[in-house]
């Protein structure tokens, strides 16, 4: 078995198809004719022209419009006055063409490789595209015909590009392996668009894998599974085919708003973790973020970022989701979450420790600094500030007294943001279910975050299997304590939403409707399946199971009923 990263969702059982690139190799030579080789160059453009909006085209019909403009996108590149004129000036000092593409091809590839930042690193992968197209044509080879695979091909590439995706026939690839690429990359997101299973970043996957074996390629857990057994096959196979048919069953919900059997309107946000997630996010058919945990931005690094970095993170995933809400949670570590360089002092109970809220509170110039960021990027979209850990009605005054002290500071610097962000509660302790009241007096907005609300009102930590019967949020005592929330919210008329794993627990969903939840926050893959689960429910018959449920004394008569309704 192969390990890289899950891409594209599903499962692919195939033969594989190695993609070798051909030799774009050439004697670079001083030439004489300098019109005939700048003649020769724009020939060369046009024609790699033509045929991006040939691919451009194909791909529109296979993958969508959206798709096909990232071939587009290379046309644009390629016909910029800067980078055409820069090879044209190497011409005119008497270099062939390919020199000359070659080196302000690396020049830019350079640049854009050099940042750090994923998506313009993806624009060194489309200037590798033009340079390698363009030699190809300066020098009459001919590119890699991913066209001509038959059907059952797992295509195995070292970087797959937007010009060999435009190439690829749906109905025969059945998966894509390759050594590089992420989540974000425009591989990823073709693939996702074509619907193909991929696994990237396998490393040696080109030299591990021989054209003509069998593979199997699960897209969703990042395997690749070499000379798999005739139980691996079955197995696979029955996957694959439940998965295709949930897929098929799922697609109905896209793009269609959420709602009831009533047709009663619902938020469907997703929770992401950084701002590539927002990709993610709005693949799945996201209509908002209802949870931005902003802790992996301090995670893996050896100091706090910057307010400039945090800004450029914040305004990255609202450019991203443009324009639609993105609720973004301040730092939560402790509990279950380190961040070494902070040099948090061992605690002997750490999830009632000196953690999120309370550690912010007490590092004021830390949090202010990220309250700016988050203010200066609410300048670009809908944002709105989340307090994590909140127990007591001074901690929200404190939190909002230093968004105002922000602001201030930003007015006094002429810096933009928004006036009237909204600032919420995250309602995820026992204190702040029981305080829900007093807290919607104060409070925008609030999302339960049932994950820590199921641990601190059954007092069982969530991370200890020892107790993890305890651990549900189906235990009547959570019910209420949810029941109790989105009531008091309702009550003052500010938005409730649920950012907790539980709201997209099936079982959850009629009783959350019945409570009033106006807001679901999931991840990514479960939109359209908690779409579809709403859609079931009309609020009489929520309201009918509901009542029943709250009548009950135990967890475990709970759920033997709900599994029996839904
Ligand atoms: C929660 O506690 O329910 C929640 C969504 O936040 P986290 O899982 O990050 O603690
Ligand atoms: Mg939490």
């Amino acid at each position: 078995m192969l390990k890289g990263i899950g891409a594209s969702e599903g499962y692919g059982i195939g033969r594989v198809m190695l993609v070798v690139e051909q030799s774009l190799e050439y004697t670079p030579k001083e030439i004489t004719d300098v019109d005939a080789e700048l003649e020769r160059y724009r020939s060369a453009v046009d024609t790699f022209c033509d045929n991006t909006m040939a691919q451009a085209d194909a791909l529109k019909e296979s993958a969508g419009a959206k798709e096909a403009e990232i071939m587009m996108g290379h046309i644009a590149i390629i016909r910029d006055p800067f980078m055409g004129g820069e090879i044209e000036n190497i011409i005119k000092a008497h270099q062939c063409a390919e020199a000359a593409v070659e080196q302000v091809c690396k020049m830019f590839i350079d640049m854009f490789s050099a940042t750090g930042d994923d998506l313009t690193m993806q624009r060194a992968t489309d200037v590798k595209d033009i340079r390698d197209g363009l030699l190809a044509i300066l020098l009459g080879v001919s590119e890699v015909k991913i066209s001509d695979a038959p059907a059952g091909t797992v295509i195995v590439v070292k970087e797959l590009t937007p010009s060999m995706t435009a190439g690829i026939k749906k109905e025969n690839i059945v998966g894509i392996i390759t050594e590089t690429g992420s989540q974000t990359s425009h591989s990823a997101i073709l693939a996702r668009a074509l619907e193909i299973p991929a696994v990237l970043s396998v490393p040696g996957a080109v030299s591990q894998l021989s054209s003509g074996e069998q593979v199997i390629v699960d897209g969703s857990e990042g395997d690749v599974v070499t000379a798999p057994s005739e139980d691996e096959i079955t197995e696979y196979t029955a996957k694959r085919e439940s998965f295709l048919r949930e897929r098929r069953e799922l697609e109905n919900y896209r793009g269609k708003a959420t709602a009831d059997a009533d047709g009663t309107e619902y938020e469907l946000f997703c929770n992401i973790g950084t701002p590539k997630d927002a990709t993610k996010a709005m693949d799945a058919d996201g209509e908002g973020v209802g949870l931005f945990r902003t802790e992996f931005l301090f995670m893996d690094r050896n100091s706090l970022p910057t307010e400039d970095e945090q800004f450029e993170a914040y305004k990255q995933a609202s450019l991203i989701m443009k324009g639609k809400p993105v609720i973004i949670r301040t730092l939560d570590i402790g509990g279950d979450k380190e961040i070494p360089y902070l040099g948090l002092a061992k605690e002997e109970n750490p999830f009632m420790g000196f953690r999120a809220i309370r550690y912010c509170l007490k590092n004021r110039d830390m949090f202010k600094s990220q309250i700016k960021a988050i203010l200066r990027a609410s300048a670009f979209g809908d944002i709105r500030i989340m307090f994590p850990l909140i127990t007591a009605v001074e901690e929200l005054r404190e939190g909002k007294a230093l968004v105002e002290e922000a602001k201030a500071d930003l007015k006094a610097s002429g810096i933009a943001y928004d006036e009237n962000i909204k600032v919420g509660v995250m309602t995820e302790t026992a204190a702040s279910g029981v305080i829900a009241d007093l807290l919607a007096e104060e409070a925008d907005f609030f999302s339960i975050g049932t994950n820590d609300l199921t641990g601190y009102t059954m007092a069982a930590d969530r991370g200890n299997s020892d107790v993890g019967y305890l651990y549900s949020p189906l235990q009547p005592s959570v019910l209420r304590m949810i029941r109790r929330i989105i009531k008091c919210a309702r009550a003052k008329g500010i938005d409730v939403g649920m950012c907790g794993e539980a709201a997209a627990n099936p079982m959850m969903i009629p009783l959350l409707i019945s409570f009033g939840l106006t807001e679901f926050s999931v991840s990514a893959p479960s939109v359209l399946k908690v779409r579809k689960n709403i859609a079931k429910w009309t609020k009489a018959e929520a309201d009918a199971v509901a009542e029943k449920v709250m009548a009950m004394a135990t967890e475990a008569e709970i759920t033997a009923y709900l599994k029996s309704v839904i």
